[in-house]
């Protein structure tokens, strides 16, 4: 009882949050929506500045729908007895396999949550984008993109969850500790095969053609300490006419990925600065850092799960009667992100500290002025607001707004 009081307490708090949140992030964009910030009137046109506040408000009013309609289903998966209803359907069908059972389970629910967000996905991008004029989608793209993502969820992940169901099962008291090893393990192999092996599945990866621009990239990785692995052009625009960079690779060797729409925009200095920004973050080693905080994150959530699994309360207190393995995993999955929202500030806030530190590294390392430029043209050319509401962005952005980010590599620039 404690617990489900806990439990609707939580997602009733975070739903409030988002409300309110959301509230303020709106009237302040619309607030501002009349004027140019000081610091961006002479780069970014008026028209491109109310486009942006029209886009953002678009985006949120949607986003929180969208959350609004997940609290709702997540409420009638548990204590409203849908997931008791989903077992005892698979019950009578499954009864003797207890992991193929609780495989059917936990697939029968993770469609349900993907159907509710279908159609904001859709909506996303073929009303909300289509009218802002970025996207590049058809629907048989979007329907054949839909099929690739779902094949690609059951053949990665079936055998994971098979996997994961039979060591719950089997593997006596410990089990959380070799899923852990498997998990971890699994990660570590899809981070190495992503490059080459998923992401052409969804895009087309050519070689760099522009010699110009490919010394000067060769130059800076040099001067940083690496060596490319090759670099590469995304056809982005295909999907979004969004820009942006990114890298791949472990170690020193790294394989540079442009978006087209990217280079389309932005002259050689400017992507010089925007690497350099990117290389930022692997002298830093966010990467790494990342990547051992979701293993520590992972391990601790498996050890809880290893306990919550033996707690006749966590089944009851989240409407399942049935107690099971596999509907242990499944209330873990679903029930953890309401009581890891209230961290989502911290995670934020750790994240805008690297962007700072990789932007300093981007000054010294290539031009601050070009980052600047380079920034308020992917601003404005991405709608992306330059008035956030501050406390949405201190609770939610992964990066700092666009002013505060511009001063810090002004001073930079001198
Ligand atoms: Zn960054």
């Amino acid at each position: 009882m404690t617990f489900t009081l806990t439990f609707i307490s939580l997602v009733l708090a975070s739903t409030l949050i988002r409300l309110w949140l959301a509230g303020r992030h709106v009237r302040h964009v619309q607030q501002h929506r009349e004027q140019v910030p000081v610091a961006f009137d002479q780069h970014i046109a008026l028209d491109a500045h109310q486009k942006a506040a029209d886009y953002t408000v678009a985006k949120s009013k949607l986003g929180l729908t969208e959350g609004l309609v997940q609290a709702a289903l997540l409420l009638a998966l548990t204590l409203g007895g849908g997931l008791q209803n989903i077992d005892n359907y698979w019950q009578t069908l499954l009864a003797d396999h207890a992991i193929l059972r609780g495989a059917a389970v936990i697939c029968s629910a993770m469609l349900l949550t993907s159907l509710i967000d279908l159609p904001f996905d859709y909506y996303k991008t073929f009303v909300i984008d289509e009218k802002f004029g970025f996207n590049k989608m058809t629907l048989p793209m979007f329907v054949s993109d839909l099929i690739k993502h779902s094949l690609l969820g059951l053949t990665l992940g079936g055998p994971i969850l098979i996997v994961a169901l039979w060591l719950m099962q089997s593997a006596g008291e410990y089990w959380w500790l070799y899923l852990w090893l498997v998990w971890s393990a699994f990660n570590l192999i899809m981070l190495a095969v992503y490059p080459s092996f998923i992401a052409p599945l969804f895009n087309k990866f050519s070689p760099l053609q522009d010699e110009h621009l490919k010394k000067r990239i060769e130059l800076l990785l040099t001067k940083c300490g690496f060596k490319s692995q090759g670099l590469f052009v995304m056809d982005g625009s295909s999907r979004s006419s969004h820009g942006n960079a990114y890298f791949t690779g472990f170690g020193a060797s790294k394989r540079v990925v442009f978006f087209d729409t990217l280079l389309a925009r932005l002259n050689t200095d400017e992507i010089e600065a925007v690497l350099a920004h990117e290389l930022g973050h692997f002298k830093h080693h966010h990467v790494i850092k990342r990547i051992v905080m979701l293993f520590s994150v992972s391990f601790l959530g498996l050890a809880l799960l290893g306990w919550l699994m033996q707690q006749p309360w966590f089944y009851s207190g989240l409407g399942v009667d049935t107690a099971s393995t596999y509907m242990a995993l499944l209330l873990f999955l679903l029930v953890s992100p309401v009581f890891l929202f209230l961290l989502r500030p911290c995670m934020a806030s750790y994240s805008r500290k690297n962007e700072f530190e990789a932007d300093a590294y981007a000054a010294k390392q290539a031009q601050a002025k070009d980052l600047i430029s380079a920034l308020v043209k992917l601003y404005r050319d991405n709608a992306a607001t330059l008035t956030p509401d501050p406390l949405h962005s201190a609770f939610y952005d992964s990066h700092p707004p666009a002013s505060i980010r511009i001063a810090k590599l002004s001073a930079y620039a001198g």
